[in-house]
C-alpha cells in the first residue's frame, strides 16, 4: 500500500530519471484524461503532496502550467520499464520520453490534469504534509479539533495531516506505548507521537523499504504492524489485531493491550521510546530520544 514516504521516494526517483525530457509519445486510457496532450511537453518537477503525487510539466501544446496528478490508493503503481507486460487497459498512462525512456501508470485509480497555478482545487483539503515543510504545533492542533477521536483514526485522516499511512499508525503509538483507540484528547505529548511519525516517515521516504525497528536497516522491518507479528517483542503478549471492518477509521489495526493500555489520560513513554529507537538512526534528531 503506498503512504506518504513511498509517494515521496516515488516522485524523486521520477524526477531524476525524468526532468528535463521532453515528451514525444503520450497515451492516456482513462476518462478523466480523454483529451489530455503531453506530447512536446518536457517534466518541469516532480513533487508529493501526502499521498499524491504531481508531475509539472512545461512546452508543447497542453504542457505550460500543466500538472498530472495522481493518487494510486491501494492498487495503483507507476513503472518505467519500458515493456510493461499488463493488459493495455490497464496502462491508464504510457508517457514515451526522447530518448526512449517509457513512465507507465497502472490501474490509477484517481488521475487528472490539473494548471499548476490551481493545484489547491486537488489538494486544498490536505492537512500539512508531514515530508513537507511540517509544522508539528499546528499538526497537534489540528488533530485536537476533534479531541474524542481514537489516535490512530485521526493521523490517518489525510484532511488533519497528509502522509501518515497505516503502518506508521500503528507502528508509531506501539513505540509510544499508547493504544491506537486512545483519544487524542488524552494523551500527553501528543506532539513527541508526531514528530516521531514524521520523522520515521522522513527517514523512509529516501530508502526503499519501511523501516521503523532500526533492526536490518536495510530493509523494511516493523514492530507489530505485520500479521506474522504475533507477539509483542516488548513484554511477549499477543498482539491484538482488528480487521478494518472492526475500527471506526475503517483500516486494520494492531496493539499490545499490556504495552498500550486504553487509561483516561496518557503519557507517551519515553523511556520505552528511548528503547525501541536504540538502533534507529531517527533517534538522533531529537536530543530526548537519545538520551542515555
Ligand atoms: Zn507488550
Amino acid at each position: 500500500m503506498p503512504e506518504g514516504d513511498t509517494i515521496r521516494s516515488l516522485a524523486d526517483r521520477i524526477g531524476e530519471r525524468f526532468r528535463g525530457a521532453t515528451v514525444t509519445r503520450s497515451t492516456f486510457r482513462h476518462p478523466k484524461l480523454a483529451l489530455a496532450d503531453l506530447v512536446g511537453a518536457t517534466l518541469a518537477s516532480s513533487d508529493a503532496h501526502g499521498k499524491h503525487l504531481l508531475l509539472r510539466w512545461v512546452g508543447g501544446p497542453a504542457g505550460t502550467g500543466t500538472t498530472l496528478h495522481v493518487h494510486l490508493r491501494m492498487d495503483g503503481a507507476i513503472r518505467f520499464d519500458r515493456a510493461v507486460e499488463v493488459p493495455e487497459w490497464r496502462r491508464h498512462v504510457e508517457l514515451v520520453f526522447e530518448n526512449g525512456m517509457v513512465l507507465t501508470g497502472l490501474d490509477l485509480p484517481a488521475v487528472g490534469m490539473v494548471p499548476t497555478d490551481q493545484e489547491s482545487a486537488v489538494l486544498g483539503h490536505l492537512g500539512p504534509d508531514v515530508i513537507g515543510d511540517f509544522d508539528v504545533a499546528e499538526a497537534v492542533d489540528r488533530l485536537c479539533a476533534d479531541p474524542d477521536r481514537a489516535l490512530a483514526g485521526a493521523v490517518l485522516d489525510q484532511t488533519v495531516m497528509a502522509g501518515f499511512g497505516n503502518e506508521y499508525a500503528i507502528e508509531v503509538p506501539f513505540i509510544g506505548g499508547v493504544s491506537p483507540h486512545q483519544p487524542v484528547g488524552s494523551i500527553r505529548e501528543l506532539d513527541q507521537l508526531v514528530m516521531l511519525g514524521a520523522d520515521l516517515i522522513r527517514w523512509n521516504a529516501v530508502r526503499s523499504g519501511r523501516n521503523t525497528t532500526g533492526r536490518r536497516i536495510e530493509r523494511g522491518d516493523t514492530w507489530i504492524a505485520t500479521p506474522r507479528q504475533r507477539r509483542c517483542p516488548i513484554c511477549g503478549d499477543l498482539v491484538r489485531r482488528e480487521p478494518d471492518t472492526a475500527t471506526p477509521w475503517r483500516r486494520r489495526t494492531a496493539w499490545c493491550p499490556t504495552c498500550q493500555p486504553v487509561a483516561d489520560t496518557v503519557g507517551v513513554d519515553l523511556g520505552r521510546v528511548r528503547g525501541l529507537l536504540r538502533m534507529h538512526p531517527v533517534r538522533r534528531n531529537r536530543p530526548c530520544w537519545s538520551a542515555p
